[in-house]
């Protein structure tokens, strides 16, 4: 594809903003725990979606966060039963909810998680609803384990949609691309998750993934073979995000698609959906050594998981908001990976997409993956 040509980088979603909503409850909740009535009613998805944004700011937002999603009153995930539980725990923190909290530790602990058991759908917060969300977050953790960590709720920035190319010529299979991404990204050490794959191929067969070797345990590169990334590539028409019945996967404003880890409900479905083989399941508890966990977090990227939920490749959010390239690109020692601002003309993307011979995959699918690959 001749990028002069064909500059859909431009014409996807650009200058598409979500609604952004203002005020918050006077206590700090996300949502819901201060009482309030609901409305059970039906709705299509884009009736929802325009109601769950009112809800933000009007007396719906007084609604469990469950309840925002579908106008419905249901259970959320195993919740009730550890609302049973949660109500044993924070029966203290509740009758005090919206009143200077106890200098006790554990009381304070039972009323964060209380809060964050309700909180709303971070893609529906207000900032300050996020900005408190990541401070509970921070405060648990440090109740926890005694550590500090920095956690940003840092929202995509105007005019910025991220972009990411492959150099197929350049890639030699060394995969510190791979461990970069494990250590930036806390990903679990025990099933040796991976959001990168190296796909190694035989010279002279094309890009054959079925007869790919992307488990390799030998000297690289090897004679007569080349090797290709894949990831997610953060679609703009991504049907993973379309599947999702809980809204927990979306796209934001810079290009990312991204998974809110508190919202998913584990039901696989945006896996299936992805012809990439961009996302991961955590089937057991995510666990990384306190010494090898990566401080630098965001709500929306490197954030420790928990069991039975969605993760994947976010372009390291931490670090690309931020102004860095993710872990991967800064890892890659031959210069095989190109990442940067689809929108800025002179960027290095930018130069890539209009001076090489660019190509994605499975484009017939229309779903306009932002990972472009390219040869020397
Ligand atoms: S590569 Fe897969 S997971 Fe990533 S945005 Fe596209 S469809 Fe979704
Ligand atoms: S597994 Fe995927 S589709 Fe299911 S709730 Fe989580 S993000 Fe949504």
């Amino acid at each position: 594809m001749s990028s002069n040509n064909n500059k859909k980088w431009f014409s996807l979603n650009i200058g598409r903003k979500e609604k952004t909503s203002s005020g918050s409850c006077s206590c700090g909740k996300s949502s819901g725990g201060c009482g309030g009535s609901s409305n059970a009613h039906h709705m299509t998805n884009e009736a929802f979606t325009e109601a769950a944004i009112n809800a933000s700011i009007g007396e719906e937002r007084t609604k469990d966060g469950f309840e925002q999603v579908f106008d419905v009153k249901m259970d959320r995930r195993s919740a009730f039963k550890k609302l049973t539980a949660s109500l044993l725990i924070g029966a203290g923190a509740v009758s005090t909810s919206c009143s200077v909290i106890s200098g006790d530790e554990s009381k304070e602990k039972a009323q964060i998680d209380w809060e964050e058991q309700f909180k709303g759908n971070y893609k529906l917060m207000t900032d300050k609803e996020k900005e408190a969300t990541v401070d509970r977050l921070v405060r648990s953790y440090q109740l926890r384990t005694g550590k500090n960590i920095s956690m940003s709720s840092k929202n995509a920035e105007e005019d910025v949609l991220f972009g990411y190319a492959f150099n197929i010529s350049k890639c030699q299979g060394y995969m510190d691309c791979v461990n970069a991404c494990v250590e930036e990204n806390n990903q679990d050490r025990n099933s040796q998750m991976q959001y990168i794959r190296i796909h190694e191929m035989k010279d002279g067969k094309g890009f054959n993934f079925n007869e790919a070797d992307d488990n390799y345990y030998h000297e690289v590169p090897a004679q007569g073979h080349f090797y290709m990334g894949t990831q997610c590539f953060h679609c703009d028409n991504p049907p993973c995000v379309e599947v999702c019945p809980v809204q927990a996967t979306w796209r934001e404003d810079d290009g990312l698609v991204v998974v809110d880890y508190d919202w998913c409900v584990g039901c696989r479905y945006c896996m299936a959906a992805c012809p990439y083989d961009g996302r991961r399941f955590n089937w057991s508890k995510p666990e990384v050594p306190e010494s090898e966990i990566n401080h630098n977090q965001h709500y929306l990227g490197n954030r420790m998981r928990k069991k039975g939920v969605m993760e994947k490749c976010t372009f390291c959010v931490q670090r690309s908001r931020a102004g860095k390239n993710p872990a991967c690109v800064e890892a890659c020692p031959t210069g095989a990976r190109i990442f940067g601002n689809l929108l800025d003309p002179d960027s290095t993307i930018r130069w890539v997409l209009e001076n090489k011979k660019v190509f994605r995959l499975k484009e017939d699918l229309g779903t306009e993956p932002k990972f472009w690959y390219f040869m020397d």
